[in-house]
């Protein structure tokens, strides 16, 4: 599903160039979930934005699900994430003046589905997610785990093929994590390929392989 070979990125500050990938290499096969693990700063979540193109990379190889992710228009990378991928961030990125229900249609609103039929098909991924009752409240009365369930259900909508999440249970009690998991895990037996960003221990070891990355390279793979 996910091939990158020898991928390098730095970021360039004024005068300044930080590299912060060293040139990793990672192979994720369809269906699996894996979790990735490292220090702050090892570049951790700027993997994760190259696999979900939501930047670019400076050299290297990235094929998803068969096409090679290069320098794209960004209507082309708009697409592809549309239609491929679907993300969920530790800080739940809901828009705070749009209720849950439309918050998970959103994604439907940029496939031109008019609104009627998003909001229902929204109240659906809800419904699944144990929240039917609180589709017409804003992200601001949800619990941290309603919201994260809210971004979730949002993250399905678009029917991805897989799911990048970046620390997702950050900012949640370790209870409300687990349980995060288990919808994780759930969605991920319907076939999702699963890539999970997370410190936690815990956590890395409900996923199938752990991904450790130090100061911009993969240094240890585990099976959990
Ligand atoms: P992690 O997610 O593992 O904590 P990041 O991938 O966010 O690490 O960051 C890796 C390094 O790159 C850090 O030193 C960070 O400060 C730097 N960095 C991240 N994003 C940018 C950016 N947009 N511009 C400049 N430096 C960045
Ligand atoms: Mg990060």
């Amino acid at each position: 599903m996910i091939q990158i070979n020898n991928i390098h990125k730095s970021y360039i500050t004024g005068q300044n160039s930080l590299h912060v990938l060293k040139g990793i290499d990672l192979r994720i096969e369809a269906g699996e979930m894996i979790s990735i693990m490292g220090a702050s700063g090892s570049g951790k979540s700027t993997l994760l934005n190259i696999l979900g193109i939501l930047d670019n990379y400076d050299s290297g190889e990235y094929i998803l699900n068969g096409l090679k992710i290069k320098k794209l228009s960004e209507r082309k990378a708009a697409q592809l994430r549309n239609k491929m991928l679907g993300f969920v961030f530790q800080s739940f990125n809901l828009v705070s003046f749009k209720n849950a229900m439309e918050n998970v249609a959103l994604p439907l609103y940029y496939q031109d589905i008019p609104r009627k039929k998003r909001n229902l098909i929204a109240m659906e991924y809800l419904d699944r997610m144990g929240l039917k009752e609180w589709a017409h409240h804003l992200p601001n009365e949800l619990s941290g785990g309603q919201k994260q369930r809210t971004a979730i259900a949002r993250a399905l909508i678009s029917k991805p093929k897989v799911i990048l999440a970046d620390e997702p249970t950050g900012a949640l009690d370790s209870v409300t994590s687990l349980e995060m998991m288990d919808i994780l895990q759930e969605i991920n037996k319907t076939g999702i390929t699963m890539v999970i960003v997370t410190h936690e221990y815990d956590i890395a070891a409900r996923t199938q392989k752990t991904v450790r990355i130090t100061d911009g390279l993969i240094t240890e793979i585990i099976n959990n």
